[in-house]
């Protein structure tokens, strides 16, 4: 039997890259996924492809993370149709780079709301049903910039670190209840979202890793695979570097 057979996962913006990988190797491993997106149908229903073409189970769920409401009434629907939901991926984010002196309000205010409420707004919604159900995997997608901070992205750094102090807090509050929720902080992953940095800035981020590559978005759904399955269990209130040693 595969690791996460009858289990259900929820994983944000996983029409492509980081999302999409964490989306196949849940699949990979028995799990009824649940592929959610805000911008492209088509490319979650791509991934949902990719999963039935392998022999797996999942369906896609339209709704913008940043939206308390939408998010509420996505997670409602999704437990009065499939019954139950066991795993918890949060990994819709966004950037809006730029230097603080050059940084819009709106740009500050937009990548907190997605990036960080985003996961308010899935955990919130979501821990009703797994403090029923006594049980519950909630894993949030951080980043090397929320240990580290990074010149340029005041915002996301903010987010991200934000992100790691909602893990732990929400990891004290739950754990007594059976729940796990830890966080992966990916280092220099090759996706869209930083297809287009400067190649100078790509070299410099590939330097800083102790590897000297830039990883896989399926280097960082390994990671999150594994905080999802039984063997995890005894993991909580965690942030799982996947950075090459970046951060070390
Ligand atoms: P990506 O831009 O390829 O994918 C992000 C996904 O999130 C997209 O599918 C997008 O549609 C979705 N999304 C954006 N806003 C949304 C919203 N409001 N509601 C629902 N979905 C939304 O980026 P990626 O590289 O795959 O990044 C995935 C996650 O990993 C992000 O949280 C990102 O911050 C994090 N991360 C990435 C890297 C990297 O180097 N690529 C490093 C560290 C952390």
């Amino acid at each position: 039997m595969r690791e996460l057979e009858g289990k259900a996962a929820l994983v944000t913006g996983a029409g492509r890259g980081i999302g999409k990988q964490i989306a196949l190797a849940l699949a990979s491993q028995g799990a009824f996924v649940i592929i959610n997106y805000n911008g492209s149908r088509q490319r979650a229903e791509e991934t949902l492809k990719e999963i039935t073409d392998a022999g797996g189970s999942g369906v896609t769920a339209g709704c913008d993370v940043s939206d308390f409401a939408a998010c509420g009434e996505m997670i409602q629907n999704l437990i009065r149709e499939y019954g139950k939901i066991d795993i918890l991926v949060n990994n819709a984010g966004i950037t809006r780079d730029n230097l603080l002196m050059r940084m819009s309000e709106e740009d500050f205010d937009q990548v907190i709301r997605v990036n960080l409420k985003g996961c308010f707004n899935t955990i919130r919604h979501l821990s009703r049903h797994f403090l029923k159900q006594r049980s519950g995997r909630i894993i949030n997608i951080s980043s090397v910039s929320g240990v580290m901070g990074n010149a340029g992205q005041a915002n996301y750094c903010a987010s991200k670190a934000g992100v790691i102090g909602l893990t732990k807090s929400v990891a004290r509050e739950l754990g007594s209840r059976g729940i796990t929720v830890n966080a992966v902080a990916p280092g220099f992953i090759e996706t869209e979202m930083t297809q287009n940095l400067p190649d100078n800035l790509k070299e410099s981020m590939t330097q800083q890793t102790l590897l000297k590559r830039s990883g896989s978005a399926q280097e960082v759904a390994s990671a999150v695979a594994f905080l999802a399955s039984e063997g995890a269990g005894y993991i909580t209130g965690q942030v799982i570097s996947v950075d090459g040693g970046m951060a070390l």
